[in-house]
This record gives C-alpha cells, sequence and structure tokens, in this order.
C-alpha cells in the first residue's frame, strides 16, 4: 500500500456555501478522488481539481443509489491506490451520516483517516430560523434524533415516549417528515403536553429555506398546508415560542425570491455572494464553459518578442491565468516582462494580474471592451504602439478596430475557448426549467448571447414562473431586445449593485 494514500471525512455543513470549514475546502481542493452525498452543495464539488475523479454516491430517503458496503469499498481501494479521498457529507459526517461505521472499516483496513466536523442541519437551522437551541430558564439540553430508522428492524429503536417525558429540552428530529404525526402522537403519549411550542425548518440555511412554526397539536396540519417535505428538521420545545422575533434570516430583503443568474464570467461569484447575502435563492445557470486553447505558433512568436511591445491587454481572469502559466513556463523571472503595460476590463481580471505584483495602468469603469478601447485612447499613447489582445475563440473585434483606428499594431493572442455547455442533465438547469424563477439578471452583453444560444435547453414548462429579466446597462439591453427578451428592469448605472437595486425596486411591484 502506499503510504499516501489517506481518507479525509468531511462534513460539508448544511448548504450555505458561507458554512462549510477551512479545512474542508482546502481539502476538497487538493482531493485526488472526492465521493460525495445528496445535500451536499453542488458548488463545493466544483473546487476540486480538474483532476479529481469525482464520484456520486447520493441517496434520497429510503431509496440508496449505491450501497453503504460500496462506497466503503470504494474508499479503501482508493486510498490503498495511494489517492487523498475526500468523502463529503451533508452537515457533520458523525451526525446521522452514518460517518461512524465509515471511520470503522477504514480502521479495520488499516487505511489513515481523518474526520472534519461540519455544521450540522439542526444547529444550522436553528441559527437560520430563528430558534435558539438552548436558552436560560427555558431549555437546558438539545437532543438530536432520528425519525428514520433501520427499516431492517422490526419495531421502533428511538424510544418517543421517554423524549416526550424531558424537561426543559429542545428536541431537534432529523428525517422525520415522513413520519411526523406518528412522532407526535407517541412523544404525547410520553407526556409532551399539545401545546408545546413546534416547528419545521425545510432547506436550512439556503435562499430555499421556508419554516413553519405551530404547537406539537397543530403542526401536521400547518405543514401540509405549507407543503414543506424533506429534508427538513422538526423541533419541538419552549425555545420555538420566539421564532419570529428573533429571525433574521426570513427577515432579509430578498428572501423567498429566486434568482437566475448566467454563469460566463468570472464576477459571477460576486453577484451570487451579494445575492444571497440579502436572502435571495440563486440559481446559477452554467451556459458556457472556458478552457484553455492556446494559439501555439502565436504564443511562441509573441513571447519571442515580448520585450518590443508596449501594452497587453486582458478581458477575462482566465485570459490573465493562462497567460502566466504559459509565461512562466518560458521565463522563471518577472522582470523579462520588461516594460510592458497592463490593461483589463472587470475587477475580477485585475485581481488576477495583481496577484503577480503588477499595476493595472488601465480599467475602464464600464466593463466593456469598448470602453477598454476609449480608456487607452485617452492615455495617448497609442499611436505606433505595439498591443497583445488576450483572447478566447469569440474575437475581441471592436476593440481590436478601435485600437488600430488610433494608430496602434494589434496582435490576438488566443488562450482559451469558449463553449456551450450541455444543459439537458445540468441539476441547476432542470430546476430552472421546471420552476421557473422570479427574475434573471444579465450582467454582460455576452451573458444575454450566450442564454438566448442555449435557449432550447432553457424552456420553461407550462406551470413554471416566468422570470422579470433585468439588464445591467445599454449594451446588454441592446443585445436582449434584438433577441426579442425585453428588459423589465435596467441598471441605473453599470454595477453589479446597481443592477440588483433595480431588481429589488422593479420585485416590490410584484
Ligand atoms: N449529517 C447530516 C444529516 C444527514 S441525515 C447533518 O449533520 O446535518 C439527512 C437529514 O438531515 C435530512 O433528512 C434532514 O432531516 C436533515 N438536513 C440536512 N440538511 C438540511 C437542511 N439544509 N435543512 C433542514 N434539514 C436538513
Amino acid at each position: 500500500m502506499s503510504s499516501s494514500g489517506i481518507v479525509h471525512l468531511v462534513g460539508a455543513g448544511p448548504g450555505d456555501l458561507g458554512l462549510v470549514t477551512f479545512r474542508a475546502k482546502e481539502l476538497v481542493s487538493a482531493a485526488d478522488v472526492l465521493v460525495y452525498d445528496y445535500l451536499v452543495h453542488p458548488e463545493l464539488v466544483k473546487w476540486c481539481r480538474p483532476e479529481c475523479e469525482v464520484f456520486y454516491v447520493g441517496k434520497k430517503a429510503g431509496c440508496h443509489t449505491v450501497p453503504q458496503e460500496e462506497i466503503e469499498a470504494l474508499l479503501v481501494s482508493h486510498a490503498r491506490a495511494g489517492k487523498k479521498v475526500v468523502r463529503l457529507k451533508g452537515g457533520d459526517p458523525y451526525i446521522f451520516g452514518r460517518g461512524g461505521e465509515e471511520a470503522r472499516t477504514l480502521a479495520e483496513a488499516g487505511v489513515p483517516f481523518e474526520v472534519v466536523p461540519g455544521v450540522t442541519a439542526a444547529i444550522a437551522a436553528g441559527a437560520y430560523a430563528g430558534i435558539p437551541l438552548t436558552y436560560r430558564n427555558k431549555s437546558t439540553a438539545l437532543v438530536l434524533l432520528t425519525g428514520h430508522e433501520d427499516p431492517k428492524k422490526s419495531g421502533s429503536q428511538v424510544d418517543w415516549r421517554s423524549y416526550g417525558a424531558l424537561k426543559n429540552s429542545t428536541l431537534a428530529i432529523y428525517m422525520g417528515m415522513g413520519r411526523l404525526e406518528f412522532i407526535l402522537a407517541e412523544l404525547q403519549a410520553g407526556g409532551l403536553a399539545a401545546d408545546t411550542p413546534a416547528a419545521v425548518v425545510q432547506w436550512a440555511s439556503l435562499g430555499r429555506q421556508r419554516s413553519v412554526n405551530g404547537t406539537v397539536a397543530d403542526l401536521p396540519e400547518r405543514v401540509t398546508e405549507a407543503g414543506l417535505a424533506a429534508p427538513a428538521i422538526i423541533f419541538i420545545g419552549e425555545v420555538v415560542r420566539d421564532h419570529e422575533a428573533i429571525d433574521w434570516f426570513e427577515q432579509l430583503p430578498l428572501f423567498g425570491r429566486r434568482v437566475a443568474i448566467t454563469r460566463t464570467r468570472d464576477q459571477n461569484s460576486e453577484l451570487r455572494d451579494k445575492l444571497e447575502t440579502l436572502g435571495a435563492e440563486v440559481l446559477e445557470l452554467p451556459l458556457i464553459s472556458i478552457s484553455k486553447d492556446v494559439d501555439k505558433y502565436g504564443l511562441v512568436e509573441i513571447l519571442a518578442e515580448l520585450g518590443t511591445y508596449d501594452w497587453i491587454i486582458f478581458t477575462s481572469a482566465n485570459g490573465v491565468r493562462y497567460f502566466f502559466e504559459d509565461f512562466l513556463k518560458g521565463f522563471n523571472d518577472i522582470r523579462s516582462l520588461g516594460l510592458l503595460r497592463f490593461a483589463c476590463v472587470g475587477k475580477a481580471t485585475a485581481r488576477e494580474i495583481e496577484k503577480h505584483h503588477i499595476r493595472v495602468e488601465c480599467m475602464p469603469d464600464t466593463a466593456t471592451g469598448e470602453s477598454l478601447g476609449d480608456a487607452l485612447i485617452a492615455t495617448g499613447s497609442l499611436d505606433s504602439a505595439k498591443i497583445i489582445v488576450v483572447t478566447g475563440n469569440l474575437n475581441r473585434d471592436k476593440l481590436v478596430k478601435k485600437l488600430e483606428a488610433a494608430r496602434a499594431i494589434v496582435d490576438r493572442l488566443q488562450l482559451y475557448k469558449t463553449e456551450k455547455t450541455d444543459l439537458t442533465k445540468d441539476p441547476v438547469a432542470d430546476d430552472y426549467r421546471q420552476h421557473g424563477a422570479d427574475a434573471i439578471l444579465f450582467a454582460s452583453s455576452s451573458a444575454a448571447e450566450s442564454f438566448y444560444a442555449q435557449g432550447k435547453a432553457l424552456w420553461l414548462a407550462p406551470e413554471a414562473k416566468a422570470p422579470l429579466v433585468g439588464s445591467i446597462g445599454e449594451q446588454t439591453s441592446d443585445t436582449l431586445n434584438a433577441q426579442g427578451m425585453a428588459p423589465d428592469f435596467i441598471a441605473a448605472k453599470p454595477s453589479l449593485d446597481a443592477l440588483i437595486e433595480a431588481m429589488s425596486e422593479r420585485l416590490k411591484q410584484v
């Protein structure tokens, strides 16, 4: 057995990406093999390296996609092959996640392992639904229970009646929605008062969180009315009573709103973060994928003459990453860039350049290629200047023409390509097709183009909600109009904050 093989049993937290631990992120980013479950946020899986082998072994209540023994065998065999294996589980690995069984198998097989705790669903649900799980004089104990018991064993293994007799306690029940009435009846038979406050929190910590509260007597009815189902935590105890008074999450301005955004450019995670901070559920449609695709001859020629260029222009952070990868293969000293001046579009692109301790000398306020052209012209440095424009397979014609008209000598350097993603099997696209959204935001003209190009794959089901269309500015609106998707709201100025502001105002009217 190779000595470096190891399995990390890692908790992925309840959903919200901000609740993933640093250690978990670090391990996922370095994994050779990732084995993950249903309820692990799909975004987390994208943190792994392209070479990482990914296995989805998800299960939904009652229907195990991959038998537990097979999952364990998978972990053991990859670790024995010397791989760094990350076994990612929703919440905490040791809370109703069969993490204990996996750890035991690994120990018996002599495979080294590490356990990384995660924020378990009950803790998150309490925090995000305004239910403090312990409270002086009201609740001095928190009991985590499972409502889903081993179907192979007869009778109930949880002695519900004895928990019904507990005083001053909070009960948090996982996987109990399928047997809610039975559980509540048993607790009452054990002495729990029918008017004890009770609540259900579904999809805790995510934009799609929903909750209801009532009493032990009327909870099933309230759950049915609201249409809540798994995954959810059932809370029982006095601490539920003040739920509304201290509920901060469900009070957020965009709570309960579904907002679709298109993943076409680097600033997207920024847009996602901003929307989620305001409580929205974000559907990020992965319309295109960007991969390295280098014009090798062009690259060799340009690198050989690098010292003769005046400016290098980047319009995406990917371009910057790919450029430095290749530049550093050819040169081992950053000073080989000579006096090359850097210009770029977009803050994310600038950040990527600045990582190399290089100052960006020209960046327009508006993140478009054309504005960059204008900003460069305004520097008065273009006459006979030699310029490298780093591009994808979609050429930056307007920008190049503009620079040439200002008498610059422009060489394009293609380093990446942009392709349509297959949306037919994508879970986020499927969610969008089935349920639609309250709004869809276009933060660039190219995003609008990619959306149109993927039109058929994003056709909404008849009962889905047709979203209001939002545009970040003039050029994007022109593109949307040309495609017959007139924007319902437009940002007052071309920034993500202004786009969100325009959406919030417009949504107040519906
Ligand atoms: N190991 C996980 C629990 C796995 S059992 C943890 O520590 O959280 C799966 C059950 O967890 C679900 O049926 C549901 O009861 C609960 N659960 C998981 N994520 C949840 C969420 N975001 N909101 C509410 N309940 C959740």
